[in-house]
């Protein structure tokens, strides 16, 4: 559906009228003598063609400013005109290269593809999310759009393909997408759609429907992702992005009233660079040791997704995880015992990168550096005195272990919450603070949440003690990666049943990876957390848990 409206000077109207006639009966747009009419005719989807005579329109003056200042979403497609005749001439060469807007001067432009004038993130920023990607930074702009809202091409322009996501992210990270070929090279990609009501070869106009937003893909809320490619750019140095990308900002043509989501306020349409999408649902495997026979029970049984295994685990005990669920996803915790001696980084990390390896070469990818680092047990006082020497441990770690494993994503270790009957502990939102370098360097951030009672569950302090990191590193993919109820008189059953409500609660939360119930079995101690005893049976929370 096109709408064009003409505008033509008051003075000699019908001069003007009969030299429009051939291209109003080709193309059938409406015809005006006002301004205003025109601005208001099908906004903001419509285009305004003007008969530009000089003096044309004397009340506005310069009719293009006037438009920009009072209709700015409206497109503008102004021929120069001194007299009907060239008027009639322009339009003529239209009719002749079948082109409805033959503009082959006009520089390349972007119309706003939504109705509501609001950048969620502009091109370019939040490096440290989109480094993953070996991008430089936000690799479009995110323009706000609710679910269903329409989506209007930016430009003129044949679509090249459409992306229907099968629901799995790693697939098709920009969800349901469609790319538009335009003039000069230019493409522009609209991303995490709801629907696509285009198909491949269809020619579109500018402002013309050709969506719905949506959220799907890496996406943590509705919104329409929009990249600009310039074929050959990347190749010419053009931008320092790859594959063609290059700043859409310059080309846009922004609403007068349009915003730009400030930094620091409401939380940004971040796209997590997690592959999965959602919160996984898991679990830790045995606290020492390699995984048994059981173990593997209670995790077929309870339908985990994800397991966190320490380095002391049998690295064949991937493969078995991976035989009950194929797209099981495995982290694990780099292990090492700390209890009353100073580990330097430079040992730690010679001692683990064996073991580590034997994870990496079977695909593992994410690595928590250690273990609540915040208790005496687990160095501090003995290796570190506080966050910041801490924080220097970590990156040398992080860096050894970089250069002999470059895909590892290594994770700032979960805290023990404070506040948890634990004796021998430093505060964690200060210790975080003082290694605050280290937690920015690193790929992502383990948290522990814990709680005794019910209330507990949906406290800050206990199972939503994952907001305050959020609120802290608004952009840092998390982990969950201990939670659990170790009350003692608490039937495993009742547990079971929390659980099963938290992994609900935190499914959907945007950039948390999973969360990871502790644990499954232990040789000795955490009585009052192992799903399964040391004999090998069953508590009752495998068996609640699978029928979530
Ligand atoms: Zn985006």
């Amino acid at each position: 559906m096109e709408h064009q409206i003409i505008l033509l000077p008051k003075d000699n109207y019908y001069g003007w009228v009969g030299a429009a006639k051939d291209y109003v009966v080709r193309f059938g747009p409406n015809v005006t003598a006002d301004p205003d009419s025109a601005g208001r005719y099908m906004t903001p989807q419509q285009t305004v063609t003007i008969a530009g005579a000089p003096d044309g329109y004397p009340a506005q003056g310069d009719i293009q400013a006037w438009f920009r200042a009072n209709y700015p979403s409206i497109r503008m497609d102004y021929i120069a005109a001194e007299t009907p005749d060239d008027f009639a001439a322009a339009l003529k060469a239209r009719m002749d290269a079948n082109d409805r807007y033959l503009q082959p001067d006009a520089p390349f432009q972007l119309l706003w593809p939504t109705e509501f004038p609001k950048v969620m993130q502009p091109f370019g920023v939040n490096p440290d999310v989109y480094r993953r990607w070996n991008l430089p930074g936000h690799d479009g702009i995110d323009f706000r759009a609710p679910r269903e809202a329409k989506v209007f091409a930016c430009a003129d322009g044949v679509v090249k393909r459409v992306d229907s996501w099968n629901g799995n992210p790693q697939d098709f990270p920009s969800g349901n997408r469609i790319d538009v070929a335009h003039r000069d090279g230019y493409v522009t990609l609209y991303a995490h759609l709801q629907q696509a009501l285009v198909k491949v070869g269809d020619p579109v106009r500018a402002g013309q429907v050709i969506g719905l937003a949506d959220s799907t893909g890496f996406s943590s809320g509705d919104h329409l992702h929009l990249t600009l490619k310039k074929t050959g750019a990347t190749a010419a140095g053009l931008t320092n992005f790859p594959r063609d990308i290059i700043d859409p900002s310059p080309f846009l043509i922004w609403p007068a009233e349009a915003t730009v989501e400030a930094s620091g306020s409401a939380p940004p349409a971040v796209s997590f660079p997690w592959p999965a999408g959602q919160c996984l649902i898991g679990v830790n495997g045995r606290a020492d040791g390699r995984m048994q026979e059981a173990d593997f029970t209670a995790v077929t049984q309870a339908k985990m997704e994800a397991v966190k295994l320490t380095s002391t685990a049998a690295p064949e005990d991937v493969d078995r995880l991976r035989a009950i669920n194929p797209a099981m996803f495995i982290m694990v915790r780099l292990f090492a015992s700390f209890k009353g001696r100073n580990y330097p980084a430079a040992q730690f990390a010679q001692d683990v990168q064996h073991d580590m390896g034997q994870f990496y070469q079977r695909g593992v990818r994410y690595f928590e550096v250690h273990n609540e680092v915040n208790l005496v047990d687990e160095g501090w006082t003995t290796t570190w005195q506080n966050g910041r020497e801490f924080g220097q441990w970590f990156l040398d770690v992080r860096n050894r272990l970089k250069a002999v494993y470059p895909e590892a994503l290594l994770g700032y270790p979960g805290l023990s919450p404070d506040g948890f009957p634990m004796p021998l502990r430093t505060n964690d939102m200060r210790f975080l603070d003082e290694s605050e370098a280290a937690v920015q360097a690193a790929d992502w951030i383990g948290l522990h949440c814990y709680w005794v009672d019910e209330a507990g569950i949906n406290s800050p302090a206990g199972g939503l003690g994952y907001l305050e990191y959020r609120r802290r590193y608004p952009n840092k993919l998390l982990f969950i990666t201990e939670f659990s109820n170790p009350a003692q008189g608490v039937d495993k059953r009742i547990k079971a049943q929390q659980y099963a409500r938290y992994y609900q609660m935190v499914r959907n939360v945007p950039g948390l990876g999973a969360a990871l119930a502790f644990v499954l079995s232990a040789s000795s101690g955490f009585l009052h957390e192992v799903w399964r005893d040391e004999d090998g049976s069953l508590s009752e929370i495998p068996g609640v848990l699978g029928r979530r």
